[in-house]
């Protein structure tokens, strides 16, 4: 079975991250959107949060699981995560020049560590390309709006973290 690999912090996830696993899950059998857990990184989210985000936001737009999307945390190297999966496909999306550099080094990195793995770039849609998780946070932290950003189940867990007031109604019971 080809599999492709998205990782990434997803801290929180975006319609910015949505949009490339929308786009590029037609195109092979099996996508893995990998949470990656990096002892070195600081995280507003837990992991588990995290790839429960990711999950609620996908269902969000598909309105129930998608079962060729997978959802799975990683503490390692990317690269050793394909290996486990003999997958050799890592997407990646970009969104400017500065993306670019880092994502090129990488994808060299990767090739080295894992000879025959091939990063995939996807660009940005230009309505999602300013979207950043970080920016995403410093926004919900002053309190701003954020539809349009994110999806509703991500918007409510930001503001649950910075005790916010919710405008936002509470999904239906079971979901
Ligand atoms: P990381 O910390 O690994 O960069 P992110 O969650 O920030 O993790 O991003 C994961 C991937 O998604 C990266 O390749 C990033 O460039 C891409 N990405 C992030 N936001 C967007 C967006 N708005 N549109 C397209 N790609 C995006």
């Amino acid at each position: 079975m080809k599999i492709a690999v998205y990782p990434g912090s997803f801290d929180p996830i975006t319609w910015g991250h949505v949009d490339i696993i929308r786009r590029i899950a037609p195109h092979v059998e099996k996508l893995v959107v990998l949470v990656a857990n990096s002892l070195n990184k600081k995280y507003l989210f837990t992991p588990e949060e995290r790839k429960r985000l990711v999950g609620e936001a996908l269902a969000e737009v598909n309105g129930q699981p998608i079962s060729q999307i997978e959802v799975e945390i990683f503490s390692g190297l990317t690269v050793d995560y394909l290996r486990q999966r003999n997958a050799q496909l890592i997407v990646r999306g970009l969104r400017t020049v500065s993306d670019f550099d880092s994502e090129m080094a990488m994808a060299q990195i990767n090739r080295k560590l894992y000879p025959g793995v091939e990063t995939v770039l996807v660009y940005a849609s230009p309505e999602y390309q300013a979207i950043s998780s970080h920016l995403v946070k410093e926004a919900a932290l002053l309190g701003a709006e954020l539809q349009g950003l994110i999806p509703a189940p991500v918007e409510r867990a930001l503001q649950d973290k910075f005790h916010l007031n919710s405008s936002l109604p509470s999904p239906p019971k079971g979901k």
